[in-house]
Parts: structure tokens; C-alpha cells; sequence
């Protein structure tokens, strides 16, 4: 079994599972210059940068999702 445990930033605003943004791969820029990805699972928002893959949570994550929270405001 992994030790491993796969980390979420779930949204609160809307329910993930089966969201047709699933699936959608939205490119960020760090601070540093290098280019991380943040992907929209069923279970919520992750990132492949270090931070998030320690923590389950990066500033990068949380851009996206503030960003995707504030469209779908309706
Ligand atoms: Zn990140």
C-alpha cells in the first residue's frame, strides 16, 4: 500500500465530482519563473508543484480556485 495519500484543495462553492471543468489543466506561473499545472480532479483542485505535493496546498491551487469560484457566482 502507498504511503502516499492523494491531497485535494476542495472548492466550497461548487461540488467537483462529475464538474464539467474536470479534467481542465490551468498553467501558473510561480515565483521562481517555472511553470506548475493545476488540475480540476473530482475530488477537488491539485498542483505538481512541491509545496502542494507536501502540504495539499500552494498558493497556485488556491489562485485557480478563487478564480473558478468567481465565475461561477450566479
Ligand atoms: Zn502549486
Amino acid at each position: 500500500m502507498s504511503k502516499f495519500k492523494e491531497k485535494y484543495l476542495v472548492p466550497t462553492v461548487f461540488r467537483p465530482n462529475g464538474h464539467w471543468m474536470v479534467g481542465t489543466i490551468w498553467p501558473v506561473k510561480g515565483s521562481k519563473g517555472n511553470e506548475y499545472s493545476v488540475e480540476l480532479h473530482d475530488k477537488g483542485f491539485n498542483c505538481d508543484c512541491p509545496g502542494f505535493t507536501f502540504r495539499g496546498s500552494c498558493k497556485h491551487s488556491q489562485a485557480i480556485l478563487k478564480k473558478v469560484e468567481g465565475v461561477m457566482e450566479w
